[in-house]
């Protein structure tokens, strides 16, 4: 049975630009989160008033095919039932308490159980992706004595001051060096290096000999678009920071329970000292995690000294929907179908382009893709900067002209979830292959 088509246009009517204008007298910018302001692509914001599935539905009542999947956790798709039901049961049994649960434990088991950073290791709740980064990044100096972190340009992991420095995703989109009001000194000990670059990597460890605490990437560059590891890339920084007395930090907030159940450390056959975790992991819920090597994370408080509490880590609805979320992934791995939705779209897209005579390289990594207006592949933070932006911009805005949301900036990632199916992967490449002969046009 086909499913309803999305509205044609669901660029934002009146109710949701009457929303703009009152969020922009109580929220700076109108808006929690600088990229929901669309700026990037110079639309107004857009405003969801419910989910279901592949779908969004705005503030105008259009229905739209979501590509944003909340930025990554939605993998099972919007509101799936078993979730919702365990955060019913789970919020009727109490919000908070400040107090150990059952559930916080079973949580941990499953995680421990499926990430190979955490297999015979620990690992730590916390409430967003942003806390576990921080943290693990303190508990990597805490635990070498060293200073140096080593992060990739266009690398994010949160806002944390010592992480803004050359951040991608939001911060590059609004083209902020950093960020105002992280002092120098907060990233005096920060080392920023280009993806995908192992001499530079070993150059690094070489001026900073000794100093160098952890290495922090993500496996699958996600934040500066799609930028999969070129082959030898990881193995080579695990090596690296091997032979130089350094963690290997993978940050899997986004690549985590997206490209396998045990994240890209399953998918790359590589095995970092700490990971972090989040976005999936809690099921569309405040929720984060970061954990690893038994001897490393002993170094933390209470049976260590390095510092880290939180007054709603492991909170009972957040770790409902993550458990919930785990099993279902478990219970019915949706990778091999992501994995060829994407790569139908990819193509799709690719073809699509070609027709139209318009640049484009679809880089993806199982279920995250990134549509780059250029006519080369895309590696780092340089080669993603140089591409057509502006032409990103109005493909974003065609696309929602014909019912299809995408992440509204060039330098972010796509994500496809379970309930995209084959009627929902048809009218996306609809929708692409009008856009791009307007393009053209
Ligand atoms: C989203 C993201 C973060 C930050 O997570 P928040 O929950 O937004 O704080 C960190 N690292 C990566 C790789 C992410 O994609």
């Amino acid at each position: 049975m086909a499913a309803t088509p999305p509205d044609p246009d669901a660029t934002p009517g009146p109710n949701s630009r009457d929303l703009a204008a009152r969020a922009a007298a109580v929220l700076p910018g109108g808006v929690n989160s600088p990229v929901r302001a669309f700026r990037a692509v110079d639309e107004p914001p857009l405003f969801v008033e419910r989910a279901a599935g592949p779908h969004l539905v705005t503030a105008d009542g259009a229905r739209v095919i979501d590509y944003i999947g909340s930025w990554g956790p939605a993998i099972l798709g919007h509101a799936p039932q078993p979730v919702i039901h365990a955060v019913r049961r789970a919020a009727e049994g109490g919000l908070s308490f400040g107090v150990s649960t059952a559930a916080e434990v079973a949580f941990a088991e499953r995680l421990c159980a499926l990430h190979p950073a955490l297999e015979g290791g620990l690992v730590r709740l916390v409430n967003s992706g942003t806390e576990a980064t921080m943290s693990a990044i303190r508990l990597a100096r805490g635990a070498t004595g060293r200073t140096k972190i080593v992060k990739m340009d266009g690398g994010y992991h949160g806002h944390a001051d010592a992480l803004l420095a050359a951040a991608g995703s939001g911060a590059a989109t609004l083209g902020i060096p950093g960020s105002a009001g992280v002092p120098p000194g907060a990233v005096a000990d920060t080392v920023v290096i280009p993806y995908n670059d192992l001499d530079a990597a070993r150059a690094a460890f070489e001026r900073h000999a000794g100093d160098v605490a952890a290495v922090l990437v993500e496996p699958v560059a996600g934040n500066m678009g799609c930028i999969p590891p070129e082959p030898g890339y990881l193995p080579g920084l695990r090596e690296l920071c091997t032979q130089f007395g350094a963690l290997l930090v993978f940050d899997e907030v986004m690549t985590g329970f997206r490209l396998a159940l045990g994240g890209a450390a399953e998918r790359f056959g590589v095995r970092p000292d700490l990971v972090c975790l989040g976005k999936i992991a809690g099921g569309g819920m405040p929720l984060g995690a970061y954990g690893g090597r038994r001897d490393v994370m002993e170094r933390l408080a209470p049976a260590g000294p390095v510092y880290q509490a939180g007054t709603l880590s492991g909170n009972p609805i957040a770790v409902a929907a993550g458990l919930a979320t785990l099993e279902a992934l478990c219970d019915a791995p949706p990778y091999d179908r992501l994995r060829a939705a994407t790569e139908r779209l990819a193509d799709g897209i690719t073809q699509a382009a070609r027709a139209a005579g318009v640049p484009v390289v679809v880089q993806r990594c199982e279920s995250m893709w990134t549509a780059f207006f250029t006519d080369r592949p895309v590696r780092n933070y340089d080669d993603a900067k140089a591409t057509d932006t502006r032409a990103f911009a109005r493909f974003h805005a065609a696309m929602l002209r014909r019912g299809v949301l995408l992440p509204p900036s060039a330098f972010e990632a796509c994500f496809v979830s379970a309930a995209h199916d084959d009627d929902v992967l048809d009218r996306t490449l609809e929708a692409a292959a009008e856009a791009l002969r307007d393009l053209a046009a």
